[in-house]
């Protein structure tokens, strides 16, 4: 995978459509992204909180039980064993050593469900930044538990009661701050979406994904790579994360969505959020909300580079439905003692599915990113099963 041009387009997405406002903070954070990345003490830094901070390296784990089922080589990239339970301290840790860097003590970050919240207030709290968090009004009352845990790492969450009240209006509003207040204030983007440079920015943080499980995955299979290498996509940072580590390989890469919110899969190409992509859209151009068992996968759109991929047919992107899903989590669970969060929940319901069509013959090898663990969801899968 390519760096973007120098507007941020990946071919005819991507770019920096943001008011004029915000073009100086835009350039300021590339120029300061850029320095920082090449600089051995920043990387240095982060890697050291990475390792004693969030526990990384993280396991590649192979499916013994589900392999032997399916009749193919399950391995799994363990993004659920990091510190707060997800793949989002990756981007969270490198974006508040970033704002530090820059002066900014001011941390804002936009939240739906409220995961990429709480790793914003916990990087916060460990870096001794300010954080405040927009949250839609609705996901507030939704998500009671998340905003607690956000107050009790020290952050303000701001409930935001324009449009539908939901994320898509959370990151308008925090982009109405950032404008507002750039200079102090550094925004923290959740995903790989969002003006140049956050998409690559995000992407770059997250790589360390896919460059660990290149490594591990060879390990397991002889020096070899996979076949196929398989992650969710919401926005689409972990999936991106994992397929740069894998992007020069001759693996397959599937992105899966939910079908309720196939943003690649059913959207159509338009400008939101600073990024031209493809976004859930009505006959007239609004933009849906996105429906999902997952509160994770529920942004209307997708990240620019996955809309690009899409169209060089590098990689291909799958959906899914709930009813899939929920079987997904119930059989990791029982053959492997793994409890997955409802998003990579979704890449294994292809998987399954792809096993059964015969799409992925019998004697694959298939990497799958568990972005997180399904803790957080155990509450919701109760009532619905019971
Ligand atoms: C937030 C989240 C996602 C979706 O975000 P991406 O940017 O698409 O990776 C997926 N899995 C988990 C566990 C999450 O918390």
């Amino acid at each position: 995978m390519e760096p973007p041009t120098e507007s941020g387009r990946f071919g005819d997405f991507g770019g920096r459509f943001v008011p004029e406002s915000l073009v100086p903070a835009c350039l300021e954070l590339e120029q300061a992204f850029n320095v920082a990345w090449n600089d051995p003490s920043f990387r240095h830094e982060l890697d050291d909180l990475l390792k004693h901070y969030a526990g990384r390296p993280t396991p590649v784990t192979e499916c013994r039980q589900l392999s032997d089922q399916l009749g193919i080589r399950l391995l799994l990239k363990r993004e659920d064993l990091n510190h707060t339970g997800s793949h989002k301290i990756n981007n969270v840790l490198g974006q508040a050593l970033l704002a530090k860097r820059m002066g900014k003590r001011r941390f804002i970050a936009e939240t739906g469900a409220g995961q990429h919240g709480v790793a914003s207030a916990t990087a916060a709290a460990l870096l001794g930044l300010e954080c405040v968090v927009y949250m839609g009004e609705v996901d507030v009352k939704r998500q009671e538990l998340n905003v607690f845990r956000m107050k009790l790492l020290g952050a303000e969450v701001i409930s935001v009661t324009s449009g539908a009240r939901t994320l898509k209006d959370a990151i308008n509003d925090a982009l109405r701050d950032w404008v507002a207040s750039v200079e102090s204030t550094y925004y923290c983007i959740g995903s790989v979406v969002g003006p140049h440079p956050y998409p690559f920015m995000v992407r770059q943080f997250q790589r360390v994904i896919g460059d660990e499980a290149r490594v591990q995955c060879q390990e397991y299979l002889n020096g070899e790579d996979p076949d196929i290498v398989v992650a969710c996509v919401g926005g689409g940072s972990n999936a991106a994360g994992t397929f740069a580590g894998f992007a020069d390989a001759r693996s397959r890469l599937v992105g899966v969505e939910p079908s309720g919110g196939a943003a690649n899969g059913k959207g159509v190409a338009g400008i939101v959020h600073g990024m031209r992509s493809n976004f859930l859209q009505d006959e007239s151009g609004q933009i849906e909300e996105a429906h999902s068992i997952s509160a994770g996968l529920d942004y209307p759109g997708v990240g620019p580079e996955h809309a690009y991929l899409a169209a060089i047919g590098r990689a291909t992107y799958e959906s899914v439905n709930d009813a899939e899903v929920l079987l997904a989590f119930q059989r990791l669970c029982a053959t492997e003692g793994i409890l997955p969060a409802l998003e990579p929940a979704h890449a294994l319901a292809w998987i399954l599915r792809a096993c059964e069509t015969g799409e992925i013959p019998r004697g694959s090898t298939v990497m799958m990113t568990l972005s997180g663990r399904g803790d957080k969801d155990v509450a919701e899968i109760m009532e619905i099963l019971n």
